[in-house]
């Protein structure tokens, strides 16, 4: 379980049996290390359903989140190997920051000769070329003249520094695996000589891989439905000029695009959790029997909200569901947010305003059943362009809060993104039935 039940009964428990010098064995179980070919496997069993694994050796660092499978957590962390005496030291933390292990895996360093550099080696190298993969890097220069250089890798949860050797005449070339970064996540690279003078640095993106969508059922509870999925926000910018806030306003807004959320602790593009979020989305209301379009299915793509109500309007499609996630200075802020219209003509004429007021209450309902977060709120705005030209009935969805650390952290598991999804589908499959929750008014 997510949220304030859990979080807070555990974090109470835990500063209970801190007081009382107890161990805190009904939260975290003692963690097993064991040294493997390539790294460590750990395991430990926890009551709740995510944790964060923290590593950190003489070279390397990382941040792993990981979703508990029925209590137990376990895996495999590859090392770079340093030919330096090391030991590995294991933090197992909640999402929220409380951490409940400790513990440490003396590894046996491998052996690494220096081979020192020729006197007119390189002081510069022109070539880095560095290849983006799914959750790795490859890495290919010369260096002229070295014969060993020592690599360091960073990204905002990930770093590490090993030395690797030539692999012929001044040649370099590697692919490095990297266990805890992102899809779309920023890696730079440094090459250094064996003194850790900098040869080389570059920057490079890992990729991002598409999740598969699948395809509609022929029968289900929501067969003859029209769903057009709007994953909020890109990696390219937009233009969109000024545009009338809503059909018959006299406000001039931006129609392009607004400011996206960024994860506190990953730095994960908003852009692409909500991505992310929309291919399980996809899939999840294709079995339930539903049509479903999306406005875009890449990261490098730019498209405006104007455009975005555009396709919609388009596809004929009966709903469009806008996917963001939030960003607050109160970074404690753990709920979703569903948004129905409030002046937009096209909106009004296709149902009372009370009837947006259930339908989204019905759909935070059940995001709230699904993810156990906080609070399911609803509002009524007339804010956003994308939604105001939508001649369908429409919900800005924020799906959670990025700049609130432990959503941050959970939000980079597809098994929470697929909870989200869950929720949202169990909404409308309620709605389409007519089954619908009465609006409470939030503070
Ligand atoms: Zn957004």
């Amino acid at each position: 379980m997510y949220g304030r039940y859990s979080y807070r009964a555990a974090a109470i428990l835990l500063a209970l049996l801190a007081c009382l010098g107890l161990r805190a064995s009904s939260a975290s179980a003692a963690v097993s290390l064991t040294q493997t070919e390539g790294g460590f496997h750990f395991e430990f069993t926890s009551e709740l359903p995510y944790m964060l694994l923290r590593y950190c050796t003489g070279s390397e660092s990382g941040t792993l989140v990981l979703p508990g499978d029925e209590g137990r957590y376990t895996g495999d962390v590859p090392l770079m190997k340093q030919p330096v005496k090391q030991n590995a030291r294991v933090e197992v933390s909640t999402p929220a920051g409380l951490v409940v292990e400790k513990a440490n895996l003396p590894l046996k360093p491998e052996a690494v000769k220096r081979i020192n550099p020729d006197r007119d080696a390189v002081r510069k190298v022109t070539d880095l070329t560095l290849i983006p993969g799914d959750k790795a890097v490859g890495i290919r220069f010369t260096a002229p003249g070295h014969h060993q250089v020592i690599v360091r890798i960073s990204s905002a949860v990930q770093n590490m520094r090993f030395t690797l050797n030539e692999a012929e005449n001044g040649v370099f070339d590697c692919t490095v695996p990297l266990r805890c970064v992102y899809p779309r996540d920023l890696v730079t690279v440094t090459v250094q000589s064996l003194n850790e003078r900098t040869l080389a640095k570059g920057d490079v993106r890992t990729l991002f891989s598409p999740i598969d969508a699948g395809e509609t059922a022929p029968e289900g509870p929501l067969h003859g439905v029209k769903v057009c999925i709007d994953p909020g926000h890109q990696a390219l910018p937009v233009y969109g000029g000024r545009v009338y806030q809503y059909p018959g306003s006299d406000k001039l807004v931006s129609g392009g695009n607004s400011t996206m959320a960024q994860g506190n602790k990953t730095q994960r593009k908003e852009s692409v959790a909500v991505l992310e979020i929309s291919y399980h989305l996809c899939r999840l209301l294709r079995e339930a029997g539903a049509e479903v379009v999306m406005t875009r299915w890449e990261e490098e793509v730019s498209v405006t909200n104007m455009e975005r109500a555009e396709y919609a309007n388009a596809q004929n499609a009966d709903y469009f569901l806008r996917i963001h996630l939030n960003n607050s200075s109160d970074h404690t802020q753990n709920g979703v947010y569903v948004y129905g219209p409030s002046r937009s003509p096209y909106a009004r004429s296709l149902m009372p305003i009370e009837r947006y007021r259930d339908t989204a209450q019905t759909i935070a309902d059940e995001m709230v059943a699904s993810t156990r977060v906080r609070g399911g709120c609803v509002r009524m705005s007339d804010q956003f362009v994308g939604s105001n030209y939508a001649k369908m009935v429409t919900f800005l969805i924020e799906c959670g809060f990025l700049s609130t650390p432990a959503n941050d952290w959970i939000l980079t598991t597809s098994d929470y993104q697929i909870k989200i999804a869950r929720g949202i589908v169990n909404g409308l499959v309620r709605v389409v039935r007519g089954d619908l929750e009465p609006y409470r008014p939030h503070r």
